[in-house]
C-alpha cells in the first residue's frame, strides 16, 4: 500500500451496492443501459483486476469509462499517473469532486473519438485498464490494437465472456475469427478470470471475463498488404464452414488457379478458413498481394 492508497481509498470507494445506489441517488441518475452502465460492486474482483494489470507507481494507466470511480480510485492510488475517458457528463463533476488527486486526469468524451494527445499520457508503455461498456468492446479493441498500439504496453479488459473467448481463441475453435486474428497479430491474450453478474449493479444478463492483452513490440507476422490480408480473413470467415477452395473464389475466380495458389502455399483447398493459423493467413495473403494486379 502506498501513502496515497490509504488516503484515497479510505476517503472514497463506491464499490458496494449501497454506495453505488447512494451516489446514483445523489446524482438523481439511474444506470444508463445505452451507455453500458453496469457498475462493479465487488471489491475482491476490483482488486484482482488491478493485480492482473500489475499496476505500480511507475505506471501510467488509461481507464475507459470510469463511471462512479470504483476501479478509478484503486488505479489512482497505485499508479504514477491515470487518465480516464468518460462519456456520461453527470459522472464528470462527481469524479472531480471525489478524486481530486494530482496524478488523475479526467477526459470528458467518447473513447472512440478522443485523440491520444488529449489524454496527457506518456507516448509509450501505457497500461489500459477498463470495465468496458459491452457494446463498444469490439470497436474499442480495434482502437487499442490498431490506433493506440504504439502507446501501449498492455490492456486488461473486462468484457462479456463470449467476447473474451473470441479475443483469445486458437484456430479450429468456434470462437476463432477476425477478432482473435487481430489480437494475435499485435499481441498475446489470455482470459484470466470470470466475473458473475452479481458483482455488478445492475447485474448484466451474461457472465463477464477479464482478459489480459500484452502488446508485442512488433506485429507477429510480416504483411505485404494489410488490405489484402483482411480481405482474405473476412472472406474465409464469411462462410467459415465452407472449403477455402470455394469461398476464396470471390477473390480468385478461376478455380484451377486458386487451387494451384493454395497448393503452392501448402494449404489444402479442402480446409476451412477457421483451421488456418495467423502464419498461414499471412503467407497466403502475402502471396496474393504479389498478384494484386490480377484481382
Ligand atoms: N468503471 C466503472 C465500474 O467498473 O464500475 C463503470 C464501468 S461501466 C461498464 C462503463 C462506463 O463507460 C460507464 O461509466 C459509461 O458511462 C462509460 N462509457 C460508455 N460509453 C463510453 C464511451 N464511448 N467512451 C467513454 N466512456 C463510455
Amino acid at each position: 500500500m502506498t501513502s496515497s492508497d490509504s488516503l484515497i481509498s479510505s476517503i472514497y470507494d463506491p464499490a458496494s451496492a449501497a454506495a453505488t445506489r447512494t451516489l446514483l441517488a445523489e446524482l438523481g441518475a439511474a444506470p444508463n443501459r445505452t451507455l453500458g452502465q453496469n457498475f462493479l460492486i465487488n471489491r475482491g474482483v476490483l482488486d484482482r483486476i488491478v493485480e492482473t494489470a500489475s499496476v505500480s507507481a511507475e505506471d501510467a494507466v488509461l481507464e475507459v469509462g470510469p463511471g462512479l470511480g470504483a476501479l478509478t480510485c484503486r488505479l489512482v492510488s497505485r499508479a504514477g499517473q491515470v487518465a480516464a475517458i468518460e462519456k456520461d457528463a453527470q459522472f464528470i463533476s462527481l469524479l472531480q469532486r471525489h478524486l481530486p488527486a494530482p496524478n488523475f486526469h479526467l477526459v470528458p468524451g467518447d473513447a472512440l473519438q478522443v485523440a491520444w494527445s488529449d489524454l496527457h499520457l506518456p507516448e509509450t508503455h501505457v497500461k489500459v485498464v477498463a470495465n468496458l461498456p459491452y457494446f463498444i468492446s469490439k470497436p474499442m479493441l480495434r482502437r487499442l490494437l490498431e490506433d493506440w498500439r504504439p502507446h501501449l504496453q498492455s490492456a486488461t479488459l473486462t468484457v462479456q465472456r463470449e467476447v473474451a473467448d473470441r479475443i483469445a481463441a486458437p484456430p479450429n475453435t468456434s470462437a476463432y475469427g477476425p477478432m482473435a486474428i487481430m489480437t494475435q497479430l499485435y499481441a498475446s491474450a489470455r482470459r484470466v478470470f470470470d466475473i458473475s453478474p452479481g458483482s455488478f449493479l445492475p447485474p448484466p444478463a451474461v457472465t463477464s471475463s477479464v482478459v489480459h492483452i500484452q502488446i508485442k513490440p512488433a506485429p507477429s507476422v510480416h504483411l505485404e498488404d494489410e488490405r489484402v490480408f483482411w480481405n482474405v480473413v473476412r472472406v474465409a470467415f464469411g462462410q467459415r464452414r465452407k472449403q477455402l477452395g470455394k469461398v476464396l473464389q470471390s477473390i480468385i475466380s478461376d478455380k484451377t488457379a486458386l487451387a494451384s495458389i493454395l497448393e503452392t502455399q501448402s494449404i489444402n483447398p479442402q480446409r476451412r478458413g477457421e483451421t488456418l493459423n495467423l502464419e498461414e493467413f499471412a503467407r497466403l495473403s502475402n502471396y496474393l498481394a504479389t498478384l494484386k494486379s490480377e484481382f
